[in-house]
């Protein structure tokens, strides 16, 4: 594997390369649910470059851009384990060079859910995101539904500017007891720890609510509310309900819904979601879907 820290280089060996190409973006740190992107990669294109960038446009002041986790060495080992074909991982400065004044603003998408408690948050994923498929220009890149609003944005702002590149999206990889991999569960401490998997009960409680005819969002959020609050080292932030295309908060699902949230145990801010599509409206979603 090659490690390419200068975008002279990368351009160079991009306008050399005519094959498949996929991209990973990471902000480093690599857990397996990293590399189940990677290893999805792997399976689909002729050569695979992982991105590994701590983007600051994507961190407000009060939060942790210092303090993220880094470890080159430890994510260029691992990759090179699977057979990666490239890293790349390029200096702020290269990245947003003196001069940088480009921004892209995926607008409603990006002010709900996350968006209302991380302003300007998705304006800096969306910006890096273009910037990192401009530069890359691969045939498919690859997240996770880990980070669900997330993927809506850089599905639509594809779409949007008509980008080539086929967005993957990969199901949320999870410890054995059900918490979502993430590089900040290294905040947690051993007892905190032990309540987290909470997160995902609530959300597949509520799933499971939904399943039996529950389609009350009110209901489900109170239901995700009580279960987590039965943690005392929970500090949850946020519940959602929303519609899985507009991320728009419901009333009363129809069609596929995202359940999201995001709770505090100590310093570290998690984040989980679930898709949930209540039993009623599988049948005319698939009619729909047949007639387009
Ligand atoms: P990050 O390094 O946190 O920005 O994540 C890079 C990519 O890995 C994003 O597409 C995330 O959604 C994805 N990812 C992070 N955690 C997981 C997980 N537990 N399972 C699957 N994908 C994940």
């Amino acid at each position: 594997m090659e490690v390419i820290t200068s975008l002279e280089a990368w351009k160079t060996l991009r306008r050399s390369w005519c094959g498949t190409l996929g991209l990973v973006p990471t902000m480093g740190s690599l857990h397996e649910g990293h590399l189940s992107l990677v290893h999805r990669a792997l399976a689909e294109n002729e050569r695979v470059v992982v991105w590994n960038f701590v983007n600051p446009k994507q961190f407000g002041p009060q939060e942790d851009y210092r303090a993220y986790p880094r470890d080159r060495e430890r994510d260029a080992a691992l990759l090179r384990t699977l057979g990666t074909h490239y890293m790349l991982s390029l200096a702020v400065e290269e990245v947003y060079p003196a001069g940088f004044q480009t921004e892209v603003c995926v607008r409603a998408l990006s002010q709900q859910i996350e968006g209302a408690r991380r302003p300007g948050h998705f304006l800096g994923v969306a910006t890096v995101v273009a910037k990192m498929l401009c530069l890359i220009s691969p045939q498919h890149a690859y997240f996770g539904q880990k980070d669900g609003q997330q993927c809506r944005v850089v599905q639509q702002l594809a779409a949007d500017l008509g980008m080539l590149c086929e967005i993957v999206v990969l199901p949320t990889v999870r410890e054995a007891d059900g918490l979502a991999l993430s590089s900040r569960n290294r905040y947690l401490s051993a007892e905190a720890r032990a309540q987290a998997p909470v997160l995902y009960e609530a959300l597949c409680a509520a799933a499971a609510a939904v399943q039996a005819g529950c389609v009350d969002a009110t209901q489900l959020r109170e239901g995700i509310r009580a279960k987590i609050a039965t943690r005392p080292l929970a500090r949850l932030e946020y519940v959602s309900v929303a519609d899985a295309e507009t991320l728009e908060e419901q009333e009363c699902l129809r069609g596929t819904a995202m359940i999201s949230l995001s709770a505090y145990f100590g310093p570290a801010r998690l984040i989980d979601n679930v898709l949930t599509t209540p039993p009623a409206d599988l049948a005319p979603t698939a009619a729909l879907r047949r007639r387009t």
